[in-house]
């Protein structure tokens, strides 16, 4: 899949959609998502143009990866996630449902979350 410079979460980059920000540096943002499925419910994005997770760690610089995952770690800690615990979730391509192609890490916390997957619809 070729990056599409017109997605959401990089127009949210360029500051033409606005976003609950959450943290930000030279490499990642993070922001609420618009539609939480838990008390937190943040979006972690890197700032380079990377369809998917597959995209980011084929392609990313080390720099890149490394202050993408060091962001991780402080944005949890610094929502109070690391002593009751939290989830972090990537959907990549369409079995996975992905909605928006650009690479995100949901970040989810605040309650119990439950089963780590949704069960198939019946037959
Ligand atoms: P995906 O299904 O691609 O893993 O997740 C995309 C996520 O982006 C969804 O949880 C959805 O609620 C969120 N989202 C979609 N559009 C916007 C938006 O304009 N602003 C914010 N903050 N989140 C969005």
């Amino acid at each position: 899949m070729t990056y599409d410079p017109e997605n959401i979460f990089a127009k949210i980059l360029r500051g033409q959609i606005p976003a609950k920000k959450v943290y930000e540096d030279d490499h990642v943002l993070a922001f609420h998502d618009i539609n939480p499925q838990a008390p937190v419910h943040v979006l972690v994005i890197p700032k380079g143009a990377y369809v998917s997770i597959h995209d980011f760690g084929a392609k990313a610089s080390a720099d890149e990866i490394t202050g993408f995952f060091r962001a991780v770690s402080k944005i949890a800690a610094e929502l109070g996630l690391i002593e009751p615990g939290f989830r972090t979730l990537s959907n990549s391509g369409l079995n996975a449902g992905q909605e928006v192609p650009h690479f995100h890490l949901h970040l989810f916390g605040g309650r119990p979350l439950g089963p780590m997957l949704a069960r198939p619809p019946a037959p």
